[in-house]
C-alpha cells in the first residue's frame, strides 16, 4: 500500500483531465519567496500541509490566507513542524474558491465482495466519516465492464447537480474510474469534490496504490518508507515481519496461520505486538535469523505457533535453539508445534528447556497469562542452564 500525498494525487488527476484549483507546491521559505516573486501564488490562498494523515482541515493543517504576509506566516507555521506525528516537508498553495456544495466521490476495492466499490455522497467535506449509511450511494462496479448507464444515473440522482455540473459529473466519474483501473489504485477519493458556480472541481485528492503493482510504477520508489527500523531490516533479509505495538511476539508459518494466531490471542485478551511469518523454509539458520530479529523487538513473551509442513517442526526447533545460544532471550517462550516431524521438534525443544503444547487454546491462555503477569516463567536462559544436566 503506497499512499500518495495530495499533490501527487492531484498530478495524476491533472493527467486525466480532472478540473483542479490553480496552485503551486513549495518545500521551503526560499521556494515560497520565489513563487511570490513570480506571481504563481494565487490569492486568496488555501495553504495545505502535505501529509498522509487525514483530518487536516479540522486539525489546522489547512489554512486560509489573503495576503503574501499571511501566506508567509501560514507556511512558516506548517513547514518543518509535525502534524499527527508526520513531518510537514511540503505545502500546497491553491486558489481559494467559493464553494457552493461539497460532494464526496471515491472508488475503492471491496474485498468482501471482491469488486470495486464506487461511493458517492451529496454531503462531502470534513464530516464525511460521521455520515449515516443512507447518505452514501454505493455502486459495486463490474471490473471489466466499468460504470454503466444506470449506475451513473444513480450517482447523478444522489448528487442532484445543476445542469452544467451534470455533464462535469459524467466526465469526473469516467476519469475517476480510469484512474482507479489504469493507475493500479486501491483507493481514489475526491473529498471534497466542490461545486463552484455551476462546475465541479476536485479540491482534495487521495490515491492509494496497490503494492503488487509497484513494479509498474518506478515513480513511487522510496515512497513506501513507512516501515519501522526493524521492519526495514527484516525486509532486507526477506522476512515478513510487522510491528503492531503490543507485548506479545508471534512467530508462525504461513500468512493464514499467522493471522489466525493473532486473532486467537486477541480473543483471549492478549496484545500481540510483533509478528513474523517464517513462510516455508528447511533451513534452521533462517529460523534463527528470524528469532534474533524478534529478540530485538523486546517482546514481553514470545509465542511460536508452527504447523509443520514444508517448514518442519525439527527445523524450527533447531533454529530456535541456535538463536537462543547466540543471544539468550530475556523473555519467556511458549511453543505450540504440530505437524511434520513433531516428535523430533518437541524433543529438541525439551532438551533446550522449552516445553511445548499441542493444544492451541491452552498455549494461548498461557501466553496471555504470562503477558499479564498472572503467571511467571523463569527467563529462558535460566530455564536452560537450570534444566541442563
Ligand atoms: P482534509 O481535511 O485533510 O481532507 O483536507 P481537505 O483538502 O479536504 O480540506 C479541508 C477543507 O478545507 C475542505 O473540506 C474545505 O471545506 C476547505 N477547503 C479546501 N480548499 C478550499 C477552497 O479552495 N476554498 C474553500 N472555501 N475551502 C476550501
Ligand atoms: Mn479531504
Amino acid at each position: 500500500m503506497v499512499r500518495l500525498e495530495e499533490w501527487r494525487g492531484k498530478e495524476i488527476f491533472r493527467r486525466y483531465g480532472l478540473p483542479l484549483p490553480k496552485g503551486v507546491l513549495v518545500r521551503s521559505r526560499e521556494e515560497l519567496d520565489r513563487a511570490l516573486d513570480a506571481g504563481t501564488v494565487p490569492f486568496p490562498c488555501v495553504v495545505k500541509a502535505q501529509v498522509l494523515a487525514g483530518g487536516r482541515g479540522k486539525g489546522g493543517a489547512v489554512r486560509f490566507a489573503e495576503t503574501p504576509a499571511a501566506v508567509r506566516e501560514a507556511v512558516g507555521s506548517l513547514l518543518g513542524t509535525a502534524f499527527k506525528g508526520e513531518k510537514v516537508s511540503a505545502v500546497l498553495l491553491e486558489e481559494k474558491l467559493a464553494i457552493a456544495r461539497e460532494l464526496y466521490l471515491s472508488v475503492t476495492l471491496d474485498r468482501s465482495r471482491r469488486l470495486p466499490l464506487l461511493m458517492a455522497s451529496a454531503s462531502g467535506g470534513m464530516e464525511v466519516e460521521t455520515l449515516p449509511d443512507e447518505a452514501i450511494e454505493k455502486v459495486w462496479v463490474h471490473p471489466m465492464v466499468g460504470l454503466v448507464g444506470y449506475e451513473r444515473r444513480k450517482v447523478a440522482r444522489t448528487l442532484s447537480l445543476p445542469g452544467p455540473a451534470q455533464a462535469d459529473l459524467e466526465k469526473t466519474l469516467d476519469r475517476l474510474w480510469r484512474i482507479f483501473r489504469e493507475e493500479d489504485a486501491e483507493l481514489v477519493e475526491i473529498n471534497p469534490l466542490a461545486l463552484v458556480g455551476e462546475h465541479l472541481i476536485a479540491l482534495d485528492a487521495k490515491v492509494v496504490v496497490e503494492d503488487d503493482a509497484l513494479f509498474r510504477h518506478p515513480e513511487y520508489e522510496g515512497l513506501q518508507g513507512e516501515l519501522t527500523a526493524l521492519e526495514e531490516k527484516a525486509h532486507e533479509k526477506g522476512i515478513a515481519f510487522v510491528e503492531i505495538g503490543g507485548d506479545i511476539g508471534v512467530i508462525a508459518n504461513g500468512a493464514g496461520l499467522t493471522m489466525a494466531t493473532l486473532d486467537v490471542l486477541l480473543q483471549e485478551g492478549g496484545k500481540p505486538g510483533v509478528f513474523l511469518d517464517l513462510g516455508g523454509t528447511d533451513d534452521p539458520r533462517k529460523v534463527a535469523e528470524a528469532f534474533l530479529l524478534m529478540t530485538e523487538a523486546h517482546p514481553k513473551v514470545v509465542f511460536v505457533n508452527i504447523f509443520g509442513g514444508v517448514t518442519r517442526c525439527d527445523t524450527v526447533a533447531k533454529g530456535l535453539l541456535e538463536a537462543m545460544a547466540q543471544a539468550p532471550p530475556r523473555f519467556p517462550l511458549v511453543a505450540r508445534i504440530r505437524g511434520n516431524n513433531e516428535k523430533e521438534g518437541v524433543a529438541i525443544l525439551k532438551e533446550g528447556g522449552v516445553g511445548s503444547y499441542t493444544d492451541l487454546a491452552e498455549s494461548v491462555r498461557h501466553v496471555v497469562a504470562l503477558e499479564e503477569g498472572r503467571e511467571r516463567a523463569p527467563p529462558l536462559s535460566a530455564a536452560r542452564s537450570g534444566g541442563a544436566p
